[in-house]
C-alpha cells in the first residue's frame, strides 16, 4: 500500500495483504496497520488498484470498513474480481467502483509514475503488448518520480514470456496417462487459460476446485478474459464419471496454504479429488518467501500418494510476472525519471533497483530507499525521507470462508477484549493417536467450566475424525481445530477470542 498526499488530498494505491508465517499461529491474514489512514479518513479521495493479486487488493474490504473510501478505481477485470470480494465482506456499497480504461493512459496524479507489478512481454497471452511508445511519451513530458516494482531487480537479463509456460504444458500434458492437476494463483487467469487450452486440445474435461479459483474463473469467463467451451467444464462431483486420462483438475493451493484444495488433496482429505499412481501434479507458481516448507510438505504428500509433481525447479512450468534487471533498465530509459523510489520487494531488492537507477543516470541523492511507514517528501530538491508514521501489521483471525462478514480483527488492542484460548493436543509419535484429552487454557472470554469441557470434547472429536481419515499433518490438524473450536466458542458466547491451536508430536 502506498499513500500519496497533495495538500489535504489523499490517494491510496493498492491495499494488499500478506499471508501469515508459521510463527503467526491462529492467524488467518496479515493486513497493513491502517491507523494513519483511519485518522485522516475524510481526506481520502480514492483508492487506485493496479491489479487484483491478493498482495495488492486483499486488505481493501478491511480498509473500506475502517476508513471508508468514496471511490475505487481499477481496470475491468480487477474491478469485477474486487467487487465480488467486497460483496462477500458486505462492503460492496461503501465505495463507488470506477473503471479505468488502459488505452486512456495512466491515472493522472501529476508527473509521478507508479508501475504496479510489470514485465515486458513481447508475446503476451492476450496479445496486448507493452505500449512502449506511450511510456516514451510520458518520459518526454517529464517524470518527477518513478515508484517501480523491484521484485526481480537482482535477477539479470529479462523474464521469460508467459507463453513459455503454455509451451511447457503442451510438452508435458499430451504424454500423460493419469490425471493432471494444475495449481496456480487464482488470480493468474492467463496461466489458467493456457492450461485449459491444452486440455481442450487433448480432449480432457476440466474441473475447478478451490473456492477462489472457481470464483475467479467464472468472473474471467463472463468478461471474456478466459475462453473455454462449456462442454469442457465439468463439476468436481462428476470427476468419478471419467477415467483419469480424461480429466484435468485446476486447483488452488500453490502456496501450500493449510486448508487449500491442493493441500487437502495431498493429505487425502479432499472430498472430490483423489490422487494415485500415474497422476501428474503441476505446481505452476513460485513459493512466496516463507511458504517453502509448506510447499515441500505438499509435494511430499502428493509424491507419497504416487503422483509425479512438476514444479518450477524441475520444469519450465512457471515464469515470473515481474521484470528482471534489463526490463527495469528499459523502463528507466523510457521514462528518464528525475528521481526514483524503488517499491514492491524486500529491502535487498529495493537496493538492487536503486543501483540500476544510478547506472541509468539518476543521481544518488535523487534515489530514496523507503521502508514501511517512511514519509517521503517530494520537493524541488528531490525526494527526502522526512518522517516515520504508525505502520506495521494487523492480524485477522477469521472463522473460515463461510463466515467472512464476521471475521475478527486481532491485534494487541483487541486481544484483551475477547480473550485467548489455547488448545494443546498431544499425538503419540508413530501411530499418530491422541494421547489423552486435549488441554485447554482459557483467559478472559467469559468461559465456564461446562463450556471448557464442551470445547475439550469438541477438540478431541475434531482430532479423532481427522486421524481416522488419515490426516496427520500438524498444520492441517491445527487449522481444523482452530476453525472448529472458534465456531463453537462463538455459538456459545458470541465472542471471538484469539484461538491458538498447538498440536505436539511425541
Ligand atoms: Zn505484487
Amino acid at each position: 500500500m502506498t499513500v500519496y498526499e497533495l495538500g489535504d488530498d489523499i490517494l491510496v494505491v493498492d491495499a494488499g495483504l500478506a499471508f501469515p508465517r508459521d510463527e503467526h499461529l491462529g492467524v488467518d491474514l496479515v493486513l497493513p496497520d491502517f491507523g494513519y489512514l483511519v485518522d485522516r479518513a475524510d481526506q481520502i479521495r480514492a483508492v487506485v488498484l493496479t491489479h487484483a493479486h491478493e498482495d495488492h487488493v486483499g486488505s481493501l474490504p478491511y480498509l473500506l470498513r475502517e476508513a471508508g473510501v468514496p471511490e475505487v478505481w481499477a481496470t475491468k477485470l480487477t474491478l469485477e474480481l474486487v467487487a465480488s470480494k467486497l460483496d462477500e465482506h458486505g462492503v460492496l456499497r461503501v465505495a463507488e467502483l470506477r473503471e479505468i480504461v488502459p488505452e486512456d493512459g495512466p491515472f493522472t496524479i501529476g508527473p509521478v509514475v507508479h508501475t504496479g507489478d510489470y514485465k515486458i512481454d513481447h508475446t503476451p497471452v492476450d496479445g496486448i503488448k507493452t505500449d512502449v511508445g506511450k511510456l516514451a511519451e510520458v518520459g518526454n513530458r517529464g517524470v518527477d518520480l518513478l515508484l517501480g516494482d523491484s521484485t526481480n531487480a537482482e535477477r539479470p537479463g529479462v523474464t521469460l514470456s508467459e507463453r513459455v509456460v503454455g509451451e511447457a504444458f503442451r510438452q508435458i500434458i499430451p504424454a500423460r496417462t493419469g490425471r493432471i492437476i494444475i495449481s496456480s494463483f487464482a488470480s493468474n487467469v492467463h496461466r489458467m487459460q493456457q492450461a485449459m487450452d491444452v486440455a481442450v486440445e487433448v480432449g480432457r474435461k476440466v474441473a475447478v476446485v478451490g473456492r477462489s479459483m472457481r470464483k475467479n474463473i467464472n468472473i474471467a469467463r463472463n468478461l471474456g478474459y478466459v475462453q473455454v467451451p462449456d462442454e469442457t467444464m465439468i463439476k468436481t462431483a462428476d470427476l468419478d464419471n471419467y477415467r483419469p486420462h480424461e480429466v484435468m483438475v485446476v486447483s488452488t493451493g500453490s502456496q501450500g496454504e493449510p486448508l487449500s484444495a491442493l493441500t487437502r488433496i495431498a493429505y487425502n482429505d479432499h472430498p472430490g479429488v483423489k490422487v494415485e499412481r500415474g497422476d501428474t501434479v503441476i505446481i505452476s507458481a513460485k513459493p512466496i518467501p516463507g511458504n517453502e516448507l509448506r510447499i515441500h510438505d505438499t509435494i511430499n504428500g502428493l509424491t507419497k500418494l504416487g503422483a509425479e509433481v512438476l514444479h518450477e525447479e524441475i520444469a519450465p512450468v512457471h515464469v515470473s510476472g515481474h521484470g528482471n534487471a534489463e526490463e527495469l533498465r528499459t523502463i528507466l530509459a523510457l521514462l528518464r525519471p528525475k528521481a526514483v523510489m524503488p517499491i514492491h520487494g524486500e529491502f535487498r531488492m529495493l537496493s538492487a533497483h536503486a543501483r540500476l537507477a544510478q547506472e541509468a543516470g539518476v543521481p544518488a541523492d535523487a534515489i530514496v530507499l523507503a521502508e514501511n511507514g517512511s514519509v517521503v517528501e517530494l520537493g524541488p530538491g528531490g525526494p527526502r525521507i522526512v518522517d516515520q508514521v504508525e505502520s506495521g501489521m494487523t492480524f485477522v483471525d477469521g472463522l473460515g470462508v463461510g463466515d467472512v462478514r464476521d471475521v475478527a480483527l486481532r491485534d494487541r488492542r483487541h486481544m484483551s477484549e475477547d480473550g485467548v484460548l489455547i488448545v494443546v493436543a498431544t499425538l503419540a509419535g508413530s501411530n499418530g493417536r491422541i494421547s489423552g484429552a486435549p488441554e485447554l487454557i482459557a483467559r478472559g472470554f467469559g468461559e465456564s467450566d461446562e463450556l471448557i469441557e464442551e470445547l475439550r470434547a469438541e477438540a478431541g472429536r475434531v482430532l479423532q475424525e481427522l486421524l481416522s481419515e488419515n490426516v496427520s499433518e500438524i498444520k492441517l490438524l491445527q487449522e481444523h481445530l482452530h476453525d472448529g473450536i472458534g465456531q463453537l466458542v462463538y455459538d456459545r458466547t458470541q465472542r471471538r477470542p484469539m484461538i491458538l491451536p498447538v498440536v505436539i508430536e511425541t
